[in-house]
């Protein structure tokens, strides 16, 4: 076995990597950009080394960078994770002439199966179902327009070194297919460098159902079996599980042979995936499932095998890659009970699934899933931590394990709705809406379900009067007192808030909301100003809330409203001519303090140095002041916290 590996990622992957690499007393080397230094997978491995800026064409897909980074750690193998450089041949050569070993396929395996027209003639000659259609050299419009009217409509363009869903583009009418063409070619282009397509026929009630394999050295190669992934948007897998539901021992039979002869066909090695298409529209029938491509790499949705097999990939993964042979036989892989997973985005998914960027003010996860369930939260952040725009918005993946489908759904519903995320926007009830369809709960899926549920998946209710009087009350600092029968304690804690405003303001989508409080009443009631008065009583209930910067936000089982909370000194300075308080542009460490509480400060003059993303901020007085407050030096602190508050002035 290794001593020591590099990991040539990020995020989750990457923290799930380390685990398991700790566990068989393997040694690890992280790598980060500079939005990566402070990243949860560098605190948690045993090393870590710099590769570049934010962008990832200039960190993580640097293969020269990575490479050195293995050499100078004296890392004997790289392994790369899901995306970035992980189905890149190239790297895989150059990995190898380095004298290190890739944790993954051969670069031979990665090229017949990286481009999806050549991997299916591959297959096709293995005797592999593949998707009916055209994949031939071709690439004239005309040839193509008559090989979509051969194959019938509707057909599915489809970007020969595609991924991620881009580059696809299904028509249903001749008269749309130049422009679809035009427009799969430019995606294309854009994303691969490649503008080469294939037409598939659109499959009819079409369901995403993929196989894991594994082969080793020793030319074994085994399947631990099927993962429906039909619950997609926009091409991409949502939820993903694992049995399949509805799958009957013979479709099962007929589609890991097909798997494992897919993978014996290019002698694979190490983890893969054989993607299937499969027409439902009858049923699960041995018939009707046809090769799409092959993922030759760790899934992203490899959890859900490893719950129901009880195997850890990322282990078996090091052995096949140390020259050993694979743990176990077919014979002795078992299936257990059912999983799920759900991706966990920063994503609006009521605008069209836009992806978000924020800080992560406030992350919590639930301890467990319920009773008879286990489950498995497997995440990159921590709270604090930015979501930035230079990667995958993926915040967790939640994974669960239960006896039955039925159960297990349950319990990622219940895991769902313990999740608490503050700071950006996260689908999190758009999951768990889609956990409680009754469609999805039926087991009826199919890739289009999200879509033409679409409406119902992503409406937000609008927050009961109890609920906002809970904002409110968080808002105003007043729900921290404590709940005593001596008024004078709630007086006590009033005090110590000075200047509470007993009229708090909150803004929930572009509305304005008035609470008035009394700081006395310890039945915590709040009563709403409306156009006519102000509103009768509403107590505020206990709820599980959080308070960032400028912002309180109230969860409601999966769901979760945002209020902004605008500081009424702030809206002052933000008029007047000084700022009264400087906040941190960015989450980072307050690394030196040059000021403290009382001094007399001129303007222009450092009061403390912020260190964040690898680059040192200084913050400078905006004005002359007294200092009221100052952060500690060695605090961390997330973007918008208060770093430096200075003695009102009385402007008169
Ligand atoms: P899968 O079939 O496993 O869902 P995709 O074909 O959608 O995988 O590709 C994996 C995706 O993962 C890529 O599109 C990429 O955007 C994303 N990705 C790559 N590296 C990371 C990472 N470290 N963390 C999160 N996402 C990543
Ligand atoms: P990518 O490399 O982007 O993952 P795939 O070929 O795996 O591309 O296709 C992505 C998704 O598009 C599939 O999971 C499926 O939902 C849909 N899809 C692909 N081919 C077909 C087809 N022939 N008919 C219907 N849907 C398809
Ligand atoms: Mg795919």
């Amino acid at each position: 076995m290794f001593q020591k590996i590099l990991i040539a990622n990020r995020g989750e992957i990457a923290c799930r990597i380390i685990r398991t690499a700790r566990r068989m007393g393997v040694r690890t080397v992280a790598v980060y950009s500079d939005a990566d230094a402070r990243a949860l997978h560098v605190e948690m491995a045993d090393e870590a080394i710099r590769i570049g800026p934010a962008p990832a064409a200039e960190s993580y897909l640097d293969a020269d960078r990575i490479i050195a980074a293995a050499k100078i750690t004296g890392a004997e193998a790289i392994h790369p994770g899901y995306g970035f450089l992980s189905e890149n041949p190239d790297f895989v050569d150059r990995v190898v002439a380095a004298e290190l070993t890739f944790i993954g396929p051969s670069a031979a395996s990665i090229r017949a199966m990286g481009l999806k027209d050549a991997a299916k003639r591959l297959m096709e000659g293995a005797g592999v179902p593949v998707v009916p259609g055209y994949h031939g050299e071709a690439q004239e419009i005309v040839v193509l327009a008559s090989k979509a009217r051969e194959i019938g409509y509707p057909v599915l363009i489809k970007a020969r070194a595609g991924g991620g869903g881009k580059g696809m583009r299904r028509v249903d009418d001749p008269d749309d297919f130049a422009e679809a063409l035009s427009g799969a070619r430019r995606e294309a282009k854009a994303a691969f460098g490649d503008d080469r397509v294939l037409v598939e026929k659109y499959v009819e009630k079409p369901r995403h159902i993929e196989v894991q394999v594994f082969g080793d050295d020793f030319g074994n190669a085994v399947h631990l079996y099927e993962r429906d992934c039909s619950a997609q948007r926009r091409h991409q897998k949502v939820i993903e599980e694992a049995p399949a539901p509805g799958m009957t021992e013979e479709m099962r039979t007929a589609m890991t042979e097909a798997a494992v002869t897919a993978a014996k066909a290019i002698a694979y090695s190490g983890a893969g995936t054989i993607e299937f298409i499969v027409d439902a529209s009858e049923g699960l029938r041995p018939d009707r499932f046809w090769f799409m491509e092959m993922n030759t790499r760790l899934q992203v949705e490899h959890p859900v095998t490893e719950m129901v097999t009880g195997i850890d990939l990322v282990e078996w993964q090091l052995r096949v890659a140390a020259g050993e042979r694979l743990p176990l036989t077919q014979d002795e892989i078992g299936l257990h009970g059912h999983a799920f997973e759900a991706r966990l985005y920063a994503e609006d998914a009521a605008r069209g699934f836009l992806p978000a960027t924020g800080t992560l003010h406030h992350l919590r996860f639930p301890a467990a899933s319920g009773a008879g369930t286990v489950l498995r939260v497997e995440t990159g952040v921590r709270e604090g931590d930015a979501i930035s725009p230079f990667y995958d918005p993926m915040i967790a993946k939640l994974v669960v394990h239960g006896p039955d489908r039925p159960a297990t759904l349950a319990a990622l519903g219940t895991a769902l709705d313990g999740t608490e995320v503050a700071g950006s926007t996260v689908n999190t009830a758009f999951l768990a809406a889609l956990a409680r369809d009754p469609s999805f709960a039926a087991g009826d899926v199919d890739t289009g379900l999200i879509g033409r549920r679409q409406e119902a998946l992503t409406a937000v209710p609008p927050p009961s009067e109890g609920l906002l009087a809970a904002a409110a009350l968080a808002a105003s600092g007043l729900d921290a007192l404590p709940a005593s029968d001596d008024p004078w304690a709630a007086l006590a804690g009033y005090a110590h808030f000075h200047a509470v405003p007993q009229r708090t303001v909150l803004i929930f989508a572009e509305h304005e909301i008035t609470a008035r409080i009394d700081p006395a009443d310890r039945q915590k009631q709040v009563r709403f100003e409306t156009a006519t008065g102000l509103s009768r009583p509403v107590k505020a209930p206990a709820a599980r809330l959080a308070l960032w910067p400028g912002h309180v936000t109230v969860f409601d089982g999966a769901a979760s409203y945002n209020f902004a909370v605008p500081d009424p000194l702030q809206s002052a300075n933000e008029a007047g001519a000084g700022a009264d308080s400087l906040r941190a542009p960015m989450p980072g460490l307050v690394k030196v303090v040059r000021a403290a509480k009382g001094n007399q400060v001129a303007k222009g003059q450092p009061l403390l140095i912020l260190e964040a993303m690898k680059m040192e901020h200084t913050i400078i007085a905006p004005h002359d002041g007294v200092i009221a407050d100052i952060a500690a030096e060695g605090s961390q602190v997330t973007d918008g916290a208060v770093l430096v508050r200075f003695v009102e002035e009385d402007k008169g």
